[in-house]
């Protein structure tokens, strides 16, 4: 609801008359103000581990430091390196994404190696961020034998709705406290359309904030993001990903009980591996 902008010109016209040019231009205005936050965004991004990474140097330089100490600094460095690394990438593939034309439909790919492949990941992510003495993570996906017997497959593009899978169930890891539950599930519905679900028994997520969830660099808990790897761009690859496939987001929550993350895909998108499309 931004207020109009019109934008007015006048011209010297027949006569001692005048032409009066205008314009709507709410829309590029609005364009405008979404690429200098969005700069403004990446900047800031970037400045802060690059002050830290500087300060770092500066202390290498010039104070004598035990070798442990050497180690210890290495790493923090080592650290702010690679979010710069996973900004950078993230940024190349939202770029990739919103330039390059959808994925074709003729190639399919098995739900078995998606949910496979994001369950080695969520494991190898959950032992990556527990700390000493943290309750495990229960993670339930499904049962590779009944995905095997279901044969179902996607059409798509096989790196893409990997990363948009996995981010999903990546970030129910992220932000799932030690001990909670994760549970994953894809299955083909009566309708014929695809469900992939994730419900996760983390903080949940206040209504107010879901619409805006998949903009760039929307976060509720930065620090947890960061800690945990978050580049705040992750929703909206998925967003870019699923809209190239005609898949749907859907997002429910409930404060202080957990969230579900759901992923519709057509039906005209699913089948059955050796069979036509199921419509
Ligand atoms: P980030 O890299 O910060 O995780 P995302 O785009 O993946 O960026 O997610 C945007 C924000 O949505 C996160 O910062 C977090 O606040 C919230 N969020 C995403 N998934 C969950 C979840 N499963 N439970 C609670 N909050 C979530």
């Amino acid at each position: 609801t931004s207020p109009l902008k019109l934008s007015v010109q006048m011209f010297p016209y027949e006569g001692n008359r005048k032409l009066l040019l205008s314009r709507d231009v709410t829309s590029i205005e609005l364009a405008d103000a979404m690429r200098r936050d969005f700069v403004a965004n990446v900047s800031h991004e970037i400045r802060t581990p690059l002050t830290v990474l500087t300060g770092f140097i500066e202390t290498l330089q010039t104070l004598p430091l035990s070798s442990e100490e050497r180690t210890q600094y290495l790493a923090l460095m080592s650290n702010q390196a690679q979010r710069m690394q996973s900004l950078v990438a993230d940024l190349l593939t939202l770029s990739r994404l919103e330039g390059n034309p959808p994925p074709s439909l003729k190639e399919w790919v098995g739900v078995r190696s998606l949910m496979r492949r994001c369950e080695e990941d969520a494991h190898g992510l959950a032992r990556m961020i527990a700390k000493d003495g943290d309750k495990p993570l229960h993670l339930n996906f499904p049962q590779m034998q009944s995905l095997d017997e279901a044969g179902l497959e996607v059409a798509g593009a096989g790196n893409e709705l990997q990363s948009a899978l996995s981010n999903l169930v990546n970030n129910a890891v992220r932000y799932t406290p030690a001990g909670g539950d994760i549970t994953v599930q894809f299955v083909l519905q009566e309708d014929g359309t695809g469900r992939f679900s994730v419900m996760d028994t983390g903080p949940g997520i206040a209504p107010e904030h879901i619409p805006r969830l998949t903009e760039r660099f929307y976060r509720l808990d930065r620090s947890r993001s960061r800690d945990t790897g978050g580049t705040g761009l992750g929703l909206a690859i998925v967003k870019h990903v699923l809209q190239r496939h005609g898949a749907q987001l859907q997002i429910r929550s409930t404060l202080g009980k957990g969230s579900e993350f759901v992923v519709v895909f057509p039906a005209s998108r699913m089948r059955k591996a050796d069979t036509e499309a199921l419509v």
